[in-house]
Parts: C-alpha cells; structure tokens; sequence
C-alpha cells in the first residue's frame, strides 16, 4: 500500500506551521506518494456571515471570538479568502516543481454549511481545487458555541451533528469524512444515542461509499483516561469497532499542522490502530464533484 496523506494544512489556517513548500517537502521526506493539500476553506462574503450570526452568540468566548474574525475578516482557524489564490498559484508551482517525487492535490477542508454548498460547488466546477472532504466542525456560523469538539456535547448537540453530516454526505461535494468521531470528544460517554450516532454516520458513508478518515490529530494529543478506559479523544476505539463491523473503507489522514507532523512513528502509530480494529484501509479514493444539477455552480466568488 502507498503511503498517502490527503489531510494537510498551512500556516494560512492560523493555528499551523510551514508553508506549502515546507510540507510539501516534509511529506516528500517520509515517502508519502500522494499528496493532498486541504486547509480548512476560506469563505468569501465572510463578514456578511458573521454578522447574521450575532444573534446565536451565547457566552463572552463566542463573542470575543467574532469580533476578532470580523476584523480579521477570517477566524485564526481559516485563511483570509483574499489569500485563495496566492495559494493556489503556490500549489501549482509546486506541482511541477516536485513532479518526479511526489503527486500534489488541491484540495479543502470545508463544513457541511448549506449556505456554502453552492460556492463549494464552484471551487470544484471551475476546477480551483481537486476535491474537498468534509470536517463538520461548526452547526452554524463557526463560532466557538457551536463547536462540534467543545466540551459537554449534549445528547441533541451529537443528533445535530449526526443530521448535519448525513445531509452533507449526501450532497456529493465531499470526498471523504475527516475525523466522523470528532463530536465523541466533549461526550464522554458511549451510551446507546453515541452508539445510535455512530452507526447512522458510518451507515450513510458506506451506502454512499464515501471513505472515513482515521485522524492523527487525536492521536497526537495522546491516550486520555476516559470513564476508567485509557483511550484516543479520537480515533475512538468505539466507533471504529462499529465502523468496522459497517465494513467502512478507512483512510489515514496526518491532519498535518506542522512539517514534523509528517513522521513514520505516526504512521506506525495510525496503522496500528486500524489494524487493531480490522479496518479497511485504502490509499486512494475518487474525487467527488458534487451534484452538479442541484448545486448552482455560480456563486458570485470574486
Ligand atoms: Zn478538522
Ligand atoms: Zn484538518
């Protein structure tokens, strides 16, 4: 099996290390063959958004939160959407550049916003980004309240998230599922709504056949003691055991934040989980385009 890696970030996203060049590089170093570049999506009008989303605000952090994105005109989390095509050109270069030693995508890591599917829908008609996976972070809004990995997720918070990713997947923009275990971070327990979510999540990726990605961002934050169980935040080993049984094709994703991210330790490390929970692991999926007949591939993005 080749060594991929579909999942990587920039220093663009505000919360890395590296530019394009350095990852790529990085990447290069350790063997990986395929690449994908995917930051999380920079999103055009993005004031406009903010501004509709004054009044689900709950709490001083969220607030704080906006007003540093208004300003910014982009959260730390995401790149400013005027840089979108500095990066891309970057992209491209390096394409070539780096030819003989290792294939380069174009890709985004976006969530499941419906007012976003019909730009998401352009970036991929107009052939700026190769692919796009899925890493549902935010309900609404991308404020720190609707945060998908907060603590104390409530069991109508793991539905919604559940509903939200179905939907999504449905919609055929989005190749893959970046860390589906996300909302068993702030949950803590794997009660029968977690065991419902879960099944539901892995049940749709499969009827869809659209691959779930076991993260190493988790895995870096190392093995956490949770209800007297020392397990990942995520991968986690409960899910993964349903995945599993669902028959689910895996893909390994570094989540790289850092060029050092790019190491075999963590590779070891990712293989043996999926080992261990007899996953199906895959080293290439297909590009999903998107539903060309529902989705307006028009969005005004200049
Ligand atoms: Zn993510
Ligand atoms: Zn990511």
């Amino acid at each position: 099996m080749k060594k991929v890696n579909y999942h990587t970030h920039t220093y663009r996203c505000g919360h890395a290390n590296g530019n394009e060049e350095e990852m790529i590089q990085a990447a290069i170093e350790m063997g990986i063959e395929d690449l994908g570049m995917c930051g999380h999506v920079p999103l055009p009008h993005y004031r406009k958004h903010l501004i509709q989303s004054i009044p689900s605000i709950r709490g001083l952090r969220s607030l704080l939160g906006l007003i540093r994105a208004f300003i910014k005109n982009g959260p730390g989390m995401r790149m400013p959407y005027k840089q979108l095509e500095d990066h891309l050109d970057i992209l491209r270069t390096c394409q070539k550049k780096y030819e003989d030693q290792i294939h380069i995508y174009k890709g985004f890591e976006a969530e499941g916003l419906e007012e976003y599917y019909n730009y998401y829908q352009t970036l991929l008609y107009e052939h700026k980004v190769d692919y796009l996976i899925l890493g549902h972070h935010f309900h609404k809004h991308c404020i720190h309240n609707y945060y998908y990995g907060k603590e104390k997720m409530t069991k109508k918070d793991i539905y919604l998230y559940c509903n939200e990713v179905e939907k999504a997947l449905e919609t055929g923009l989005f190749s893959y599922l970046a860390h589906p275990d996300l909302f068993l971070i702030g949950y803590n327990r794997f009660d029968l709504d977690a065991q419902t979510v879960s099944r539901r999540i892995c049940e749709k990726a499969k009827e869809l056949n659209i691959p779930l990605e076991v993260n190493a961002g988790g895995m870096r934050r190392g093995v956490k003691k949770i209800n007297n169980e020392s397990i990942y935040l995520y991968p986690n080993t409960h899910f993964w055991k349903i995945a599993s049984e669902v028959g689910n094709d895996v893909i390994l994703g570094f989540d790289a934040h850092d060029p050092s991210d790019f190491n075999n330790a963590m590779y070891n490390q990712m293989m043996r989980f999926v080992n261990e929970h007899q996953l199906h692991v895959i080293d290439h999926f297909e590009f999903l385009q998107g539903n060309f007949e529902k989705y307006q591939a028009e969005y005004d993005i200049r």
